[in-house]
């Protein structure tokens, strides 16, 4: 990979390689951009086949940090981490805490977290040689499992694509077609039942499928038919990739609107999506919950705080819808062109060297 053209190109500021084989630690922290504050972005643990695939991903995972929380009005910028390993077999507390050494070296630039392959506890071995991380258990005074406040996010950012396509923001009555049922759909399949939604779900493990169809009496498809099912909301709460030119054409909904990261395969589908005229709900816009909860831990935790701060989700998807409708643009450019708004707006305040 032609590393610093590829950098300059998506506008990466740093690249950490970081190696201890005494503990096995092989890992790649980048940092997107800090205009607005340090790089937050989770630590992803994975077995990568090759170097160059993790290194593409803390590249790619990090710059989509730096809009989620431009988006979100965060005053943090974009960053991630990516330890190659196997995570049931290679995550030890030397490797953590040499992880953590590596997180603390850079002095507070780039904020870790947990992600794919790293669980809160696993952050309390971090902690121990950083204090440069969020997402604590909440029995430690962090604000621990993000699911639930990313559930909520997306919820209200349903109701803001609901007023638009239905002209009324109410779920109820409304079907809700629900693609995976892992952490963050169980959150909000119970908001959705108590607004009075019904629920259609397909998921690949059975326990979390028995739990969707007893719990909230969910009607369950198979996976390859969630596509063609008849509702009014699919929500895709599983996989990146999923709105693609084969599954677009088959939706039978008017709103797209889940916590899936990079929902779409290319840029095209974004079109695809407008073209068919469904309402897409920018997955970036909608999922932030997560992070937002997360940053009230800078200060003191507080979750009633955190969650009224979550609920602003809403009023950001009207305004991406808005700018979507006045500029002719996809919802998928206006929340790109909002976020880079807002980045612009920082660089232009920054005081020049
Ligand atoms: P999870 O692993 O708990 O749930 C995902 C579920 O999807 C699993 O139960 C899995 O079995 C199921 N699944 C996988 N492939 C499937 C398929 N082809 N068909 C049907 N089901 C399938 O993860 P989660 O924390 O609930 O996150 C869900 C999505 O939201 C992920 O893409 C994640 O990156 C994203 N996200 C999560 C958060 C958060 O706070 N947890 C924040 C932002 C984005």
């Amino acid at each position: 990979m032609a590393l610093f053209r590829t950098m300059a190109a998506e506008g990466h500021e740093a690249v950490a390689f970081f190696s201890d084989p005494s503990v096995g630690l092989r890992c790649v922290i980048a940092i997107h951009d800090t205009t607005l504050g340090p790089a937050l972005g989770g630590t992803r643990m994975w077995p990568y086949a090759t170097e160059a695939e993790a290194l593409t991903d803390a590249l790619r995972l990090s710059k989509a940090m730096t809009y989620k929380a431009a988006l979100a009005g965060l005053d943090l910028g974009g960053g991630k981490a990516v330890i190659i390993g196997d995570p049931a077999r290679d995550k030890t507390e030397a490797l953590l805490r040499a992880y953590g050494r590596a997180v603390d070296s850079l002095g507070g630039r780039y904020i870790t977290a947990s992600d794919v392959g790293t669980t809160p506890q696993d952050l309390e071995i971090i902690m121990q040689e950083t204090r440069w991380m969020l997402g604590r258990p909440r029995e430690s005074g962090g604000s621990g499992d993000s699911a639930p406040a990313t559930a909520y996010g997306v919820l209200q950012a349903m109701h803001a694509c609901a007023d638009d396509a239905f002209g009324d923001p109410s779920l109820s009555g409304r079907t809700v077609v629900i693609q995976g049922f892992g952490k963050v759909a169980s959150n909000l399949a119970r908001r959705l039942k108590d607004e009075g939604a019904e629920l259609v779900v397909a998921e690949i493990a059975s326990r979390a499928r028995d739990r969707a169809a007893e719990e909230f009496h969910a009607r369950i498809v198979a996976p390859d038919e969630i596509f063609d099912v008849e509702g009014d909301i699919f929500a895709p709460c599983a996989l990146g990739g999923v709105l693609n030119d084969s599954t677009i054409p088959r939706l039978r909904c008017r709103i797209v609107a889940g916590s899936a990261n990079n929902q779409l395969a290319e840029r095209a589908d974004a079109d695809r999506l407008e073209a068919a005229g469904i309402l897409y709900a920018p997955d970036y816009a909608i999922n932030a919950g997560g992070i937002i909860n997360l940053s009230f831990e800078l200060a003191t935790y507080e979750p009633e705080i955190a969650m009224a701060r979550v609920a602003k989700i809403h009023d950001t998807m009207a305004q991406v819808i808005a700018i979507a409708k006045n500029e002719r643009l996809t919802t998928a450019a206006a929340a790109d062109w909002l976020a880079e708004a807002r980045l612009s707006a920082a660089r232009a305040m920054a005081p020049r060297a």
